[in-house]
């Protein structure tokens, strides 16, 4: 049996026709670059963040570059995030010039850990960029109370969280600024890389509109340098074509993530600790996950993947080397141990499948074939005792 990390096939099955519309309704139009259809879809999304503007743009990476810019944020400022998470969370604050400061994070969320951002708030923070991992939102009301305490702006990098909630508040919806990516892989994604900005103040979302168009404001007038981050009539068209079915889907991944749960107690494999023969499993503290990862922590994870590869599953770790100790962010001068929650994390998490089309069959397969490894392979072995060979090709930092 095959069990793919994700099947976008088996979706688009079931949207062919809705997508296909919307898609000719766009070529016959030939009007391929913001126009109507973005507009649509900007009305669209704001409405399911619970936010008045919205701002389509290239992608989840512009729209997170494009909030900094937005706030003048650039040389001599710094700006606290994460070292658990995409590089473009990180790499938006080096690009425009500002000074990543990391915070480690909560081994149970993996979300940023709240407690430590107070400590990191120097005469030059500007923003905090709290990323709501996996799906479940971060603790946002000890980053809301910190920015106001601080004057500290909030860009919510909801890149992997379109639909979660906490506390009855969508992601994005809290922040000055949400983000949005929809890069095919995420649970709203485009038919190629799009992303969308939201937000409650008007004057923020017309620096937006002006930045993403160079800046131009009017046409041919340049009073700030922006860039092209545009997003496509094609790519809106396609996001809004599938948002209605989003909540069906975010009920499918909950349902499997639920399936997971009771499969790994049932067979008991579910522990609290990182046990040789346990795996954490994911902890819900948000009332709304919306699963675009379900992700599992266990000592031989390197090991697990190999063998579950070799039963046909895929899996994905995010993110095998923590920002603080990526060769590009070297100048910030970390060590290993800097942060020992995102190094723990990084080395011992793995993703497995979890999209909306997973037959129950499929996750039983999954954990089955957990199982069958922990009870068989030796239970001293740990990813740090594999051979030298093993290592090449994989990140020196371990
Ligand atoms: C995907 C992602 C992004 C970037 O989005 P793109 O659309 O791929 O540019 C940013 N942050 C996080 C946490 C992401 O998962």
């Amino acid at each position: 049996m095959q069990v793919p990390l994700l099947d976008l096939k088996a979706q688009y099955a079931t949207i062919r026709a809705e997508v296909e519309a919307a898609i000719a309704e766009v070529m016959e139009s030939q009007h391929f670059i913001l126009g109507p259809k973005v507009e649509q879809c900007e009305k669209a999304i704001a409405q399911y963040s619970n936010r008045s503007y919205a701002v389509g743009v290239s992608s989840g990476t512009d729209a997170l570059l494009a909030c900094l810019m937005a706030e003048n944020i650039g040389p001599g400022d710094e700006v606290i995030t994460t070292p658990y998470t995409f590089f473009a969370t990180v790499g938006a604050i080096a690009r425009v010039g500002a000074t990543p400061v990391f915070v480690d994070i909560d081994p149970v969320t993996y979300n940023l850990d709240v407690t430590k951002i107070a400590s990191k708030v120097t005469s030059k923070t500007r923003a905090i960029i709290p990323v709501h991992l996996y799906g479940q939102m971060a603790d946002m009301d000890a980053v809301m109370a910190i920015s106001e305490k601080h004057g500290l702006v909030v860009i919510e990098d909801a890149a992997q969280a379109i639909g979660a909630e906490s506390k009855g508040r969508r992601a994005g919806s809290i922040g000055h600024y949400g983000c949005f990516s929809f890069f095919p892989s995420k649970n709203l994604g485009a038919a190629g890389d799009g992303g969308m900005i939201v937000t409650n103040d008007a004057q923020r979302a017309e620096k937006l509109k002006c930045l993403r168009a160079h800046g131009s404001k009017p046409k041919y007038y340049h009073k700030v340098v922006g860039g092209n981050f545009r997003l496509d009539a094609l790519q809106a068209a396609v996001v809004f074509a599938k948002l209605p079915h989003l909540d069906e889907w975010t009920a499918g991944r909950q349902r499997n993530a639920r399936k997971y749960d009771q499969l790994f107690q049932e067979m008991g494999l579910s522990g609290n600790s990182t046990g040789a023969s346990s795996v954490a499993l994911p902890t819900v503290v948000a009332n709304r996950h919306i699963f675009n990862q379900y992700v599992i922590r266990v000592s031989r994870r390197d090991h697990l993947q190999d063998a579950l590869q070799q039963r046909g599953i895929g899996t994905e770790v995010y993110y095998p080397v923590p920002m603080h100790l990526q060769e590009c962010f070297g100048y910030l001068g970390h060590k290993v141990g800097a942060f020992p929650e995102s190094e723990s994390a990084a080395k011992e998490t793995v993703a497995l499948p979890i999209y909306p089309e997973l037959s129950e069959a499929q996750l039983r397969h999954v954990v089955e074939s957990i199982r069958d490894f922990l009870s068989s392979s030796p239970s001293t072995e740990s990813n740090s005792s594999k051979p030298a060979s093993e290592l090449v090709g994989k990140p020196t930092w371990r």
